[in-house]
Order: structure tokens, then C-alpha cells, then sequence
């Protein structure tokens, strides 16, 4: 079975006063190809456990798994994973295209193939338009389509995103689920999300880990963890 996998995850960050548990045990499995979304009211310890499979954080307990290979001791760049914020970071002074096709640039990828592949990604997210505009030039919603394809452009093993969402207005929220959805299904492309959003969860995952005060309460299929009682 190709997956994702966190063992009793736990992270205790230290305090001016004392220790913080922000993950207390968390165990979980991402199929490859599916949708885990992290749900949950701020501070229960969502962003804390995506970090920390992204290696962006070492946790202080537990492992984690990439199929058989425990990647605990990987550093973030050797993890083959790629990470979309709140506050989307897009190279101002970058064309779009190059904006995504700079993960290609930085392995390496020859010039050619990697502006087809480009080009291939942003008309994925139906933005083939827009690739020679600056961000700086572009609406919230379209950089953030530019910001998912520059994350998934070089096919990450997992596409991790963490709020991304937050700052755009309802309408451009229910379309840009809409679209990532569809992005998601088209690529195949394994995906761990973070949302305080229960309806936001509901319409995109495959599995839903429900967190409160740094543990998993409940996980499974949105059924599952909505079913009327
Ligand atoms: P969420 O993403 O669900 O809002 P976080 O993972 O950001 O939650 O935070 C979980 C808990 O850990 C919170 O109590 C938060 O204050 C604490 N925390 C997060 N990051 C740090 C840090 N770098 N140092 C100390 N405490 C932190
Ligand atoms: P090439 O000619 O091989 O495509 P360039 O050096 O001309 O490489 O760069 C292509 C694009 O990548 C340019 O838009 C450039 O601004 C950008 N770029 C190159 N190196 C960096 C870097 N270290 N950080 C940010 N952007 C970069």
C-alpha cells in the first residue's frame, strides 16, 4: 500500500513559562491519491501536525512514514512534498511562468521541458492566460491558482496546504474549492489540507481527522464522521 502514515505523533514546543503540548499522540493514514483534511478550531494543533509531516518541524514523539521508510530524520527538501500557506509567496519580480516553473529550474529540469510542463499546469488550472502577467498584476484567486500550480508542477509525493483559502471572499472560496477539486481528481495528487471550515472539509476530502486540544477525536469519510444520528 503506497501512503502516508504518522504514528503518535506528539510535539511539546518549550514556553517562557513551562512546556506547550500542541500535539498530544495523533495517528493517521493518507492513502496515496486521496484528500485528509485536518479540521478544527484555531490552536488545536492542525498547522503543528502538517509542519511537522512537511519536516518543517521535528516532532518530540512518534514517526512518521512514507510507505515503509521512516522520514523523521529527512530534512524538508529531501521529503518530496510541497507546501501552499494562507499568505501565498509568489517571486514578485517572476513571471508567472517562471513562477511555476521554478521548482523544475531548481532540479535541474531543462529549459524546454520545464516551460511545457509550465504551461501544461497552468492550463490544468485555467490560467494559460495569465502566465506572462507579474503576481503583482494578478487578483487574489489568480495567484493562488498560480501558487497551486508552482506547488504541484514537479508532482510532489504529497501536497500539503495549510488555510489556503483564508483571504478570499465567499464567492471565490466556493469556486477555488470547486477548482481544486477538480485539479486534485485530474492529478491524482496526494493531498493533506488543513481547515477550521467543517464545510470546506466536507465538500473536498476523502478522509477527515476531526483535532481538538492537540488529539484526533474523530476520523474517518465525511459520512462517516457527519453521520445523522
Ligand atoms: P492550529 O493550526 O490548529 O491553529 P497550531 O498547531 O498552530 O494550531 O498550534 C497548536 C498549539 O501550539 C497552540 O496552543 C499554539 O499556541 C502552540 N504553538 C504553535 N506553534 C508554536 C511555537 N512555535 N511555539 C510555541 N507554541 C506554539
Ligand atoms: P534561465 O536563463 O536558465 O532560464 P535565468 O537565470 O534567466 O535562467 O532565470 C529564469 C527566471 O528565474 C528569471 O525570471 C529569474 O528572475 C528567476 N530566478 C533565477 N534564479 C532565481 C533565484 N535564486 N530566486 C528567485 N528567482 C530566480
Amino acid at each position: 500500500m503506497s501512503e502516508i502514515r504518522i504514528e503518535n505523533l506528539r510535539k511539546v514546543y518549550d514556553v517562557p513559562r513551562g512546556k506547550e503540548v500542541a500535539v498530544e499522540g495523533s495517528t493517521l493514514t493518507v492513502p496515496d491519491g486521496d484528500f485528509l483534511t485536518l479540521l478544527g478550531p484555531s490552536g488545536c494543533g492542525k498547522s503543528t501536525t502538517l509542519r511537522c509531516i512537511a519536516g518543517l518541524e521535528n516532532q518530540t514523539g512518534g514517526n512518521i512514514y512514507y510507505d515503509e521508510d521512516e522520514v523523521s530524520d529527512r530534512l524538508a527538501q529531501e521529503r518530496d512534498i510541497s507546501m501552499v500557506f494562507q499568505e501565498i509567496a509568489l517571486y514578485p519580480h517572476m513571471q508567472c511562468i517562471d513562477n511555476i516553473a521554478y521548482p523544475l529550474k531548481v532540479r535541474g529540469v531543462p529549459k524546454g521541458e520545464r516551460y511545457e510542463r509550465a504551461r501544461e499546469v497552468a492550463a490544468t488550472l485555467e490560467v494559460e492566460e495569465l502566465v506572462e502577467k507579474y503576481p503583482a498584476e494578478l487578483s487574489g484567486g489568480q495567484r493562488q491558482r498560480i501558487a497551486i500550480a508552482r506547488a504541484i508542477v514537479r508532482e510532489p509525493r504529497a501536497f500539503l496546504m495549510d488555510e489556503p483559502m483564508t483571504g478570499l471572499d465567499e464567492k471565490l472560496k466556493v469556486r477555488m474549492r470547486k477548482e481544486l477539486k477538480r485539479v486534485v481528481e485530474e492529478t491524482g495528487q496526494t493531498v493533506i489540507y488543513v481547515t477550521h471550515s467543517q464545510e470546506e472539509a466536507m465538500m473536498l476530502s476523502d478522509w477527515i481527522a476531526v483535532m481538538s486540544d492537540g488529539e484526533i477525536e474523530q476520523y474517518g469519510t465525511p459520512n462517516e464522521v457527519y453521520r445523522e444520528p
